[in-house]
């Protein structure tokens, strides 16, 4: 039963977050964000993409911020990589984990990535092993698996067609992103069980966005469904800059609260987070949201 297990938080606020900020946060500022959120017991970090700094100029700084935050015992950072040049700086960098992402349509890989899915995939197929090589890891994620914003729903054999691929590379680690919040908990209940039936082997995680407040009830399906790594944005931050409307990503606060309720283990001290979101938002000037605010705040 998923509920025996432990809660594996993948905070992605350094990355999903910041890359939506108009205003450049300083590198420096972006490492001590990620040593709070070390401190609270974070273990997990996607630090940044790999991206053109033309496409999004926020994460132009993704190789100096990891000299400054790498050196933590125990924390394992992940870089989102969308295409070889991306990959190339990384591991030149001497990152440990990438996450390759592809998106579930050809709309939104065109959108986004400037190149059809199956470019993508030929791309992964290709360059797959050079990961190996370096002796990084190598994960999946696929955009828009839980919807796309105008193509809605994706059939499940194209996700199981992304998914074969990322396998024969040597990925085990795929994350399933709900990029602009539309996924629902039946939606979610019914996917999992038929990934991990296709796939035994797999650790899966789930992206989550938030529109309405759905972003956490989606967690706790997915949690009871066997998804035992949740991706989540200090103080909400995030949204995908290519999407038609905004949704904030699930904010790790909320996660942590509800998990702490349910007697889950996360590793993550909530008074700690909190010090950590406050700070976030010293830095980006975000007003407080309600709902994603700590409940025994006054
Ligand atoms: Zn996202």
């Amino acid at each position: 039963m998923a509920k025996e297990q432990n809660l594996t938080i993948l905070e992605v606020g350094p990355r999903d977050g910041f890359q939506n900020l108009v205003e450049f946060i300083p590198t420096e500022k972006k490492a001590q964000i990620i040593q709070k959120l070390v401190d609270a017991g974070v273990r997990y970090i996607e630090f940044a993409s790999f991206v053109h700094p033309k496409w999004i100029p926020q994460l132009a700084d993704a190789a100096e911020l990891y000299s400054l935050i790498k050196d933590r015992p125990g924390v394992t950072y992940r870089a989102l990589i969308p295409n070889e040049k991306g990959l190339e700086r990384a591991l030149e960098k001497g990152v440990k984990e990438v996450t390759w992402v592809v998106c579930a349509t050809d709309r939104g890989n065109l959108a986004n990535l400037n190149m059809t899915t199956e470019q993508s995939l030929e791309m992964i197929r290709r360059i797959g092993t050079r990961v190996k090589r370096a002796g990084a890891k190598f994960c999946g994620s696929i955009a828009y698996a839980l919807g796309d914003p105008i193509e809605g729903d994706v059939p499940i054999e194209k996700i199981f067609e992304i998914v074969r691929v990322f396998r024969q590379v040597g990925a085990t680690d795929v994350s399933i992103a709900d990029s602009i919040g539309i996924a629902s908990p039946l939606k979610i209940r019914k996917m999992f069980p038929e990934l991990a039936n296709e796939f035994p082997d797999v650790r899966w995680s789930i992206h989550l966005h938030n529109i309405l407040g759905l972003g956490i009830a989606n967690a706790l399906a997915a949690w009871e469904v066997g998804v035992t790594t949740l991706e989540s944005s200090i103080a909400g931050l995030g949204g995908c800059p290519y999407a038609p409307y905004p949704g904030g990503n699930v904010a790790t606060e909320e996660l942590v609260y509800l998990f702490n309720k349910l007697g889950v283990h996360s590793g993550i001290n909530l008074d700690k987070l909190m010090e950590a979101r406050d700070f976030v938002r010293s830095i980006v000037g975000e007003k407080p949201k309600k709902q994603v605010g700590h409940p025994e705040e006054k």
